[in-house]
């Protein structure tokens, strides 16, 4: 079932230029799911925000749009504004070499610049249900080629009550299309939802727990507290990770392994609860930024960051508690990437390690250490990455900084 790339969808080339252009280069679970049989049926998705759900559903409507046809084909029904503008960006990014057009229309927008929009060419209306209704009932949203239609954030939806004219706009569709409704919890009031009273939906229910674990390769050496660093700064030389966070289980031990790493050229970062609070926020945003690649770091202060790319995962002490475990590796393997946590515990931690793998239902493969010639191998890249000429860096920072952006603008999560 795992694929490597979009490439097992047989999409089109335009919309996997476009998908490479976005750096997306592995389905989340999500869109694995759903992308092979949209279109086909209706569906019913339950996943966590967060989880690739536009994508999931803008990657088949994009491939399914006839760029002739002038009226949209696809209308997309958001609770807010803001979703609506993000997601007609997201139709325009994933079909930018379709030249797909997509329009955005909400409340607070003035009406007669959309109408204008929609009298031309148009082929994905991404609106929020007043403003819609609004354009049905004015004549000015088109419904006759609409051949699919999606509710994204449908528990939101009910929150915010407009359930009930979405209900209203269903009945305005044409019948012969498919809907699919998107929600990251699933009340019954929203599988009450009648989507199409001639078809019974098809439900998908990404479980977060044992996906998020699946996208994650997790490893464990078994070593002595004299071995640890040398084995540490060995794993690094061989995963070469773009960014990497090193878990400690004390700020004495940070303060340790942050100076032997920094008299290595590492660059390290370091964040534990003795530093000024000044000191940790700039520590954060700078790692962020990828400014600096490896963060040293206690679980205490740790619980404040929220960056979405780290590649690698190091418990140099491996938790006490299975849910850090959890906690701590749940920072890699994010929005389809495939994670690494790799763990170093001496022989007296076994009993901790046998809780976290019951606790996450797997055992955590054990690894021996490496030769010493891979390392020295590996050590010609690793040393040439630390030396990564600056404007790499700023360039790393500038993408992540939007896709930061991006997210704060999509749904109101909020970062920091
Ligand atoms: P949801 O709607 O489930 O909350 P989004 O669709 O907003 O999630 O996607 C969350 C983030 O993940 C976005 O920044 C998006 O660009 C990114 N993303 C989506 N799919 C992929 C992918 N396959 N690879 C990499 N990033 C992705
Ligand atoms: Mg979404």
């Amino acid at each position: 079932m795992i694929h490597n790339n979009f490439s097992s969808f047989s999409l089109s080339d335009d919309i996997q230029k476009a998908l490479c252009v976005l750096d997306y280069k592995i389905p989340t679970e999500v869109q694995e799911r759903v992308i092979p049989q949209a279109l086909e049926k209706d569906l019913i998705v339950k996943a966590k925000t967060g989880s690739g759900k536009t994508a999931a559903y803008a990657i088949p409507i994009c491939e399914m749009i006839d760029w002739l046809e002038n009226k949209p084909q696809a209308l997309i029904l958001t609770p807010t504004r803001e979703l609506a503008v993000q997601v007609k960006e997201d139709f325009t990014n994933i079909g930018r070499f379709k030249r797909i057009k997509a329009a955005a229309i909400y409340g607070g927008h003035p009406f007669a610049i959309e109408k204008t929009e929609l009298k031309q060419k148009t082929h994905v209306a991404v609106g929020t249900p007043g403003r819609v209704m609004d354009h049905i009932r004015k004549g000015t949203l088109p419904l006759s080629m609409i051949s699919c239609l999606v509710i994204d954030e449908a528990d939101r939806m009910l929150d915010m009550g407009f359930i009930d004219q979405v209900e209203e706009i269903i009945k305005e569709l044409p019948e012969d299309r498919v809907t699919m409704l998107f929600s990251a919890t699933m009340p019954q009031e929203i599988k009450d939802i009648s989507l199409n009273e001639h078809k019974a939906p098809v439900q998908i229910d990404i479980n977060e727990e044992g996906n998020a674990a699946a996208d994650i390769d997790h490893s464990l050496f078994l070593t002595t507290e004299e071995d640890k660093f040398e084995l540490l700064t060995d794993i690094t030389i061989m995963e070469n990770p773009d960014s990497c966070i090193i878990f400690c289980s004390t700020k004495d031990r940070v303060d340790l392994v942050w100076e032997r790493l920094k008299q290595m050229d590492y660059h390290p970062q370091k964040l534990h609860g003795g530093m000024e609070q000044t000191d940790r926020i700039s520590a954060i945003k700078r790692f962020k930024r990828g400014q600096y690649r490896y963060l040293v770091a206690t679980d205490v202060a740790a619980r404040g960051i929220d960056v979405d790319d780290i590649s690698l995962v190091i418990n140099y002490d491996i938790p006490l508690e299975a849910e850090t475990y959890v906690h701590r590796t749940g920072r890699t393997g994010r929005a389809g990437r495939k994670g690494n946590a790799v763990s170093l515990a001496t022989s007296s931690q076994s009993r901790f390690v046998r809780q976290i793998e019951e606790f996450i239902g797997f055992p955590i493969p054990e690894r021996t250490g490496y030769e010493k010639a891979e390392v020295s191998q590996a050590r010609l890249n690793f040393d040439k990455k630390l030396k990564a000429a600056p404007e790499i860096k700023q360039l790393k920072s500038d993408q992540l900084n939007k896709g930061i952006m991006k997210l704060r603008f999509n749904g109101g999560k909020k970062r920091n």
